[in-house]
């Protein structure tokens, strides 16, 4: 079986980093002959490559070692990725890849927004677009009146942004009235959970078609997958990955079809390559061959994160239910934040929203709604509470809006 000889080098090359002569210390490449075999082999999570800080994961020698990126997560130590310049070269193949399966072209004008920096984001968006061909604009986060006034000058066609950078974009363009000055045409969005009505908002004020691509730092970056011109779910890249999905609490293998975590193994990678590294994604693989032809597999838009299911009062929440309950309730925007707090003995649940009606009598009566449909919806009632159009934060990197404070 091809992928098998392709997982056994890449589990022969992982095994000449520090990192996996310890993880794998017992693990004889010789027996591991099938998928069963593979299954087996215990996960590598971001806390093993934190504690491998700086060079533990490093499987070549230092004169092929051409770039380093990092990952900081939120706590911590960080988490130090070497790259060969073949690495470099993958990761750029595949982000082309992901542009031309979003209908992007050489006579495209590419504006980046991601930061470029230790953090993949940037570089990554920039080496792809000019494998391309295509004029990149390497903005960087930050100073919207600058990306606004280049954006107009320089007639980009492509946006790439987070989805929360990407709405308050978005808003600024409607708040100046310079929506018939802007020329761009697709979106792509570095991969969040984000539901419908924010996906809608933005394709709307801004007039484009937005694509979702995936990634992390630790699996080279973003441009490992992107969704097609045909549908939602992102095609991966499994010439160079092999993906699994399991099941976050057990560790069990999944079928295609049902939701689970996303465990990713470098096929390729030469400087950290890594094996069974759980992304902490919720999605599903999703069976059979799509339309537009291409024949990668294809996961579903991510529904959120496995750290970040709450359990409140015997309760789970995704995140991805508030945003489609959020949805379906008009004069709510698609931005909120959920806190959680242990009160009296309680855990309390708090949602506030941003809406456009005025707050007061009308936004109270909205408050009841959401607090109802809540309760229907996803089993406990929360304290519900309105706050006007741009009020919470909006961020140029991933968005957070689960705060749990019972900890
Ligand atoms: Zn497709």
């Amino acid at each position: 079986m091809e992928s098998m000889d392709k997982i056994k080098k890449a589990i022969k090359n992982a095994k000449k980093s520090a990192f996996y002569q310890k993880h794998f210390a017992d693990i004889n490449i010789e027996d591991i002959n099938s998928i069963d075999d593979f299954n087996k082999l215990p996960f590598t999570d971001k806390e093993d490559l934190r504690q491998a800080y700086p060079f533990g994961l490093q499987a070549v020698p230092d004169e092929e070692v051409v770039r380093i990126h990092s990952s900081s997560g939120t706590t911590g130590t960080p988490v130090i990725i070497p790259y060969t310049r073949k690495d470099v070269e993958d990761w750029a193949i595949m982000f082309k890849r992901c542009y031309e399966t979003a209908g992007c072209t050489n006579l495209d004008r590419i504006h980046i927004t991601p930061g470029y920096g230790l953090w993949t984001a940037g570089i990554g968006f920039q080496a792809g677009a000019e494998l391309l061909g295509a004029l990149a604009i390497p903005m960087g986060p930050g100073n919207t009146d600058k990306q606004i006034k280049m954006m107009i000058d320089l007639k980009s066609t492509v946006i790439c942004a987070t989805s929360s950078y990407a709405l308050l974009l978005a808003e600024e363009i409607e708040k100046r009235g310079v929506r018939s000055k802007i020329h761009l045409k697709k979106g792509v969005i570095g991969s969040e959970r984000w539901g419908e009505k924010m996906r809608n908002r933005i394709a709307g004020e801004l007039g484009v078609e937005l694509y979702d691509i995936y990634g992390l730092t630790e699996i080279y970056g973003p441009g490992i997958g992107i969704n097609c011109q045909k549908q939602a779910a992102m095609h991966m890249w499994t010439d160079y990955l092999y993906c699994e999905i399991i099941d976050p609490k057990t560790g069990e293998l999944l079928p295609d079809g049902e939701t689970g975590e996303l465990v990713i193994t470098t096929l390729c990678k030469e400087g950290a390559p890594l094996i069974r590294y759980r992304t902490h994604d919720l999605t599903k693989l999703i069976p059979g061959k799509c339309e537009c032809g291409l024949d990668y597999p294809r996961i579903a838009t991510l529904i959120g994160r496995s750290d970040d299911m709450v359990k409140v009062r015997g309760s789970i929440i995704y995140p991805s239910r508030v945003d489609e309950l959020l949805a379906s309730i008009d004069g709510v925007s698609s931005e909120y934040q959920i806190m959680i707090d242990h009160l009296n003995g309680r855990d309390m649940l708090t949602l506030f929203f941003e809406t456009n009606v005025e707050i007061g009598n009308a936004s109270a009566g909205l408050e009841k709604t959401v607090e109802h449909e809540f309760k229907q919806k996803i089993g406990l009632t929360p304290k519900a509470k309105a706050v006007g159009m741009g009020e919470l934060p909006r961020s140029e990197k991933k968005s957070t809006r689960v705060f749990d404070n019972r900890y």
